[in-house]
């Protein structure tokens, strides 16, 4: 059987670890750039200066992930005990927000309670996001946090999303809980699967998929960008002119491309694609000539007072991110139609926003030796309300053609869509076509959209 794999990113990396451990030696990775990791990738400034694509924590629950993240970190890793904060009010609010209430201000703790208080009940009505936040955590949590906070990192209304994929992506409360907090003055910040994580030593979070080079690299063509699928006759073609068949095809680009480069595909098929959504980030990386000034992590920016959502402390995460004696951090920003941002001006705008949130220090602006603009046109899948319909009209045509879409823009389901469900969703791939393993990964989510597909 012969494996091609369009994507060298955790997906496709994952998938490629896999079929080599089991023997089988007739498939091979196409890359469209010039290096592995994808979106988990992490770029190297002229200056020394590590940037991960974005605040990227390792955590999981799948044993195989752990053991091959062992396998190929040896010991060079650290390990980090999550310390995350919100920056509101201008005050430090422990994450997640809506377990720490009691460090907001008076009124704002009341209007928090008397929200939830008045709310308890009525989520599984909701419509969409919009409502699901406002039966959840009610008024004052919603106009606080959850509405303006999501508007930031989805660069979508909350109304256009459905709440399918929330499971164990947002902290929920009772009122208990919060009523402890803010009566017995118990702090709560362990909520997640992610309050301890390991970092690569060297490289930054790209560090451990450059560590999939001795498995892949005598199957992997870096450069290959796939131009054109043809189905029927099972074949791909790349930019520069060669062609490959193949027996099985698993696709990690972003579905929406793949829909556009497939030929014979029908109609309703392309124009599934074009109802899937996503937003574009715009990555800040900054090196600062001076000590790391902070024990935190990472800190969320639900307010106005900055572009981003979420400021990442990179160098606190390893010493090797950084040249002796400077600290680096990588900011967040989205943006989509709803929300323009302006990549001319992002730089200058997040160094102003860092300063304005305290994050910075006035004096800091003439220690900045260092300015990197991350810009990723796909950052996140937007699980929009129409999504699963388009995924039902997409994913069942191209498995008939032996076409597996799998990772985060590849399966296009974002509760799926960190590194350890990607990594797994190229191994259970490979389980999948040799053996004829049941995909768990990507079947229970898959599943809510394409039932009997895999029967
Ligand atoms: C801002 C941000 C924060 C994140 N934070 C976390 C986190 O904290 N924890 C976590 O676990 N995960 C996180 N992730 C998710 C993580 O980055 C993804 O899970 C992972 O990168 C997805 O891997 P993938 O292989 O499915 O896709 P990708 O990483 O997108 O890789 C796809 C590959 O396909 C290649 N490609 C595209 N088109 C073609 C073509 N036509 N021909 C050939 N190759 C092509 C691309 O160049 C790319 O290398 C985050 C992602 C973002 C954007």
């Amino acid at each position: 059987m012969k494996v091609v794999i369009l994507g060298a990113g955790p997906t496709g990396l994952g998938a490629g670890y896999r079929l080599r451990e089991l023997g089988h030696d007739d498939w091979h990775i196409y890359e469209a750039s010039d290096h592995v990791g994808g979106l988990a990738a992490s770029v190297t400034s002229p200056n020394g200066f590590v940037y991960d694509t974005g605040g990227h924590v390792m955590f999981s629950r799948y044993p195989y992930f752990h053991e091959l993240v062992d396998r190929l970190l040896g010991d060079d890793y650290t390990r980090i005990a999550r310390e995350s904060w919100i920056w509101m009010q201008q005050r430090w609010v422990p994450y997640p927000f809506q377990n720490n209430l009691r460090a907001l201000e008076r009124e704002s703790v009341l209007e928090c309670l008397l929200g939830l208080a008045a709310s308890r009940g009525a989520a599984a009505d909701a419509r969409n996001f919009g409502e699901w936040m406002l039966a959840t955590f009610g008024e004052g949590i919603t106009r606080l946090f959850m509405r303006p906070y999501n508007f930031k990192v989805w660069a979508h209304p909350a109304e256009l999303m459905s709440k399918d994929w929330i499971a164990d992506r947002v902290s929920v409360v009772s009122l208990e809980s919060v009523l402890r907090n803010v009566i017995l003055g118990e702090d709560d910040a362990s909520w997640g699967p992610n309050n301890s994580f390991k970092f690569p030593l060297y490289g930054g979070t790209g560090g451990l998929y450059e560590r999939f080079h001795p498995y892949v690299d005598d199957h992997l063509s870096l450069d290959k960008r796939a131009v054109a699928v043809d189905a029927t006759a099972r074949v791909v073609r790349f930019a520069d002119g060669a062609e490959t068949s193949y027996d099985v095809l698993l696709s990690t680009m972003p579905l929406t491309q793949l829909a556009r480069i497939l030929t014979g595909a029908p109609d309703d098929v392309r124009e599934a694609a074009q109802d899937l959504c996503w937003n574009s980030g715009l990555f800040v990386g900054i090196g600062v000539r001076r000590e790391e000034p902070t024990d935190k992590c990472w800190v969320y920016f639900p307010e106005e007072d900055a572009p981003f959502y979420r400021v990442t402390y990179l160098s606190r995460y390893s010493p090797h991110m950084a040249p002796a004696g400077h600290f680096c951090l990588v900011t967040e920003t989205s943006r989509s139609a709803y929300k323009p941002v302006d990549p001319a001006t992002i730089i200058d705008d997040t160094i102003d926003g860092l300063i304005a949130t305290r994050i910075l220090a006035e004096e800091d602006r003439d220690l900045i030796v260092d300015r990197t603009l991350i810009d990723v046109p796909m950052a996140y899948p937007v699980p929009t309300l129409g999504r699963d319909r388009a995924l039902s009209a997409i994913q069942p045509w191209l498995m008939d053609r032996g076409i597996f879409s799998r990772g985060r823009f590849g399966a296009w389901l974002y509760e799926i869509g960190n590194m350890d469900h990607s990594i797994m969703q190229g191994v259970e791939f490979a389980d999948h076509v040799l053996h004829g393993a049941e995909e768990t990964v990507w079947l229970p989510a898959g599943d809510l959209v394409l039932a009997g597909v895999h029967a």
